[in-house]
C-alpha cells in the first residue's frame, strides 16, 4: 500500500491555489495556510497570457474562467491621445478578466482537487527538512512545503535566503469601475473603446490610464504616476489632475474617484535560491516583477504547476535535487520576465508602441505543460 504524499502551503494566492490544485490533482493531500480571515484578493484585473491559461486549461479553470473575461480586439498604445499604434496580437493567447473572477475560479479549482484551505492560519517559517512553522506555535510536518507567500514571505525569511530588491520610480493605483461604454462613447465616437488601451502622457508631466475591459460590464483602470508626485500617486485619486490630462476617458475616472484605492510602487526581487532542501518559493514570495509584462501572476502560475509535475515526479529521497533541478531549469523563463519588465519600468520604453514583438512575447508563448518544452531541437 502507498500512502498519499503531503504538501503544506504557505499563502492562498494565485501562486498558492494553482500549486495546491495542480498538486492535489497530481494525488497529494494538500493544506494551505492563508494568513487573511477571508479568502479573496486584493487588486481589479489582471491581464493572463498564454503561459497561465496552459495552466488554467489543464486545471480544468477556463471554461469557467473565460465565460466572464475579454480578449479585447487590439492592444492599443497612445501617447497624448494621439494612437500610436494598434497590436491585434495575432496567434497570442491573452485576456484580461477581473481579479475577483481569476480568485474564486482558483479557489473552485482547489476545492474540487480535495485542498484543504484554512483561513486565518499564518506561517511563521519552515525548515529544510519539511517542517511547516504557524504562528500559533503548531508545527506540521510535510514531503513538500511551497512558499507561496508573497513579496514578504515568511517562509523565504525564516529560511535566510538572501535576496536584493529594487524599487522603481512608478508606481500604480487600480481600480474595478462600470464600463460606462455609451458614454465613452459620446466623448469619442471614433474609439473602439473594446481595445486594452495604454493612453500615456509623458509632458508635460508623466501620467499614464491603463483602460483594460474586463468583460461587457466592468473595466479595470490603473493610473500610473512616479512615486515622487505626490499629486498624481495620491488616494483617492486628485480627479481635476487626471480628468484634464484625460478628459475622454472623465465618466470612468469619475467613478474611480469615488472608490478609496492603493498606490503601488513597482518592486523586482531576485533570489539567490528559490529552494533549499524540501522547500520551494513561487510567485512574488520568489520573483515580484514590474507589471509591465503582466507576467507577475503568469509565471506564478507556470512555475506553480511546473513545481507539481517536478515534485510528483521526484521519489522522496532526491527530492531536494528535484527541487533544485526544477529551478535550474525553469528560473531562466521567470529571470527574463523580470529583466524585460523592468527594463520597460526603467526606460517607460512601452509609451512608444508596437512593443509586443519578438523575445518580448516569450514568456506569453512559454508553454509550461509541455513535456517536450526543454529538449533542444537540432
Ligand atoms: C499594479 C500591478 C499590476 C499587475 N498586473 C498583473 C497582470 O496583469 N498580470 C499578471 O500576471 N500579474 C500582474 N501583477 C502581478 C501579480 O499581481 C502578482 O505577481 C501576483 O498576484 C502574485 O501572486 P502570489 O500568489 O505570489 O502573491 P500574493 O498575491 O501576494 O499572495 C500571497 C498570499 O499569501 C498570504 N500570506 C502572506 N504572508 C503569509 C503568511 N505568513 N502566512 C500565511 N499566508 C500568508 C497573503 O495574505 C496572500 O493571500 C500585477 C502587480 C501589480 C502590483
Amino acid at each position: 500500500m502507498t500512502t498519499r504524499r503531503h504538501a503544506e502551503i504557505s499563502g492562498a494566492g494565485f501562486a498558492g491555489l494553482t500549486a495546491a490544485a495542480a498538486l492535489a490533482k497530481r494525488g497529494w493531500s494538500v493544506r494551505v495556510h492563508e494568513r487573511s480571515s477571508d479568502l479573496r484578493t486584493e487588486g481589479a484585473g489582471i491581464v493572463l497570457w498564454g503561459n497561465s491559461l496552459r495552466v488554467l486549461d489543464r486545471l480544468g479553470a477556463t471554461p469557467d474562467l473565460e465565460s466572464r473575461a475579454m480578449r479585447s480586439p487590439a492592444y492599443e498604445t497612445r501617447m497624448n491621445n494621439v494612437i500610436k499604434s494598434q497590436e491585434d496580437m495575432e496567434g497570442v493567447r491573452w485576456i484580461s478578466v477581473t481579479r475577483p473572477h481569476l480568485y474564486r475560479t482558483l479557489l473552485t479549482v482547489a476545492r474540487e482537487a480535495g485542498v484543504e484551505i484554512v483561513a486565518g492560519s499564518e506561517v511563521s517559517g519552515a525548515t529544510p527538512d519539511g517542517v511547516l512553522t504557524l504562528a500559533s506555535g503548531e508545527t506540521a510536518r510535510a514531503d513538500l512545503i511551497v512558499g507561496a507567500d508573497g513579496v514578504n514571505s515568511a517562509v523565504r525569511d525564516a529560511l535566510g535566503i538572501p535576496l536584493r530588491r529594487e524599487r522603481s520610480r512608478d508606481g500604480i493605483t487600480r481600480f474595478l469601475v462600470p464600463r460606462r461604454k455609451a458614454d465613452l462613447q459620446a466623448l469619442e465616437p471614433d474609439t473602439e473603446w473594446d481595445n486594452y488601451i495604454d493612453f500615456w502622457n509623458l509632458e508635460p508631466r508623466v501620467l499614464r490610464v491603463l483602460y483594460v475591459p474586463c468583460n461587457a460590464e466592468e473595466l479595470y483602470i490603473a493610473l500610473m504616476a512616479p512615486v515622487d508626485d505626490s499629486q498624481g500617486s495620491k488616494v483617492p485619486i486628485d480627479l481635476e489632475l487626471w480628468s484634464s490630462n484625460f478628459p475622454h476617458l472623465r465618466p470612468v475616472l469619475e467613478e474611480a474617484a469615488q472608490l478609496p484605492g492603493r498606490y503601488y510602487g513597482y518592486q523586482t526581487t531576485r533570489l539567490d535560491h528559490w529552494t533549499e532542501g524540501r522547500v520551494a518559493l513561487i510567485g512574488d514570495a520568489a520573483h515580484a516583477m514590474c507589471p509591465a509584462l503582466a507576467q507577475g501572476a503568469g509565471t506564478a502560475m507556470q512555475n506553480a504547476w511546473t513545481l507539481a509535475e517536478a515534485a510528483t515526479a521526484s521519489s522522496d529521497a532526491d527530492m531536494a535535487a528535484s527541487l533544485s533541478g526544477w529551478e535550474r531549469r525553469e528560473r531562466p523563463y521567470t529571470d527574463r520576465a523580470q529583466d524585460r519588465s523592468q527594463y520597460y519600468a526603467d526606460t517607460r520604453q512601452m509609451a512608444e508602441g508596437s512593443q509586443f514583438q519578438g523575445d518580448i512575447l516569450e514568456t506569453a508563448l512559454y508553454d509550461p505543460t509541455d513535456p517536450h518544452r526543454h529538449e533542444v531541437t537540432a
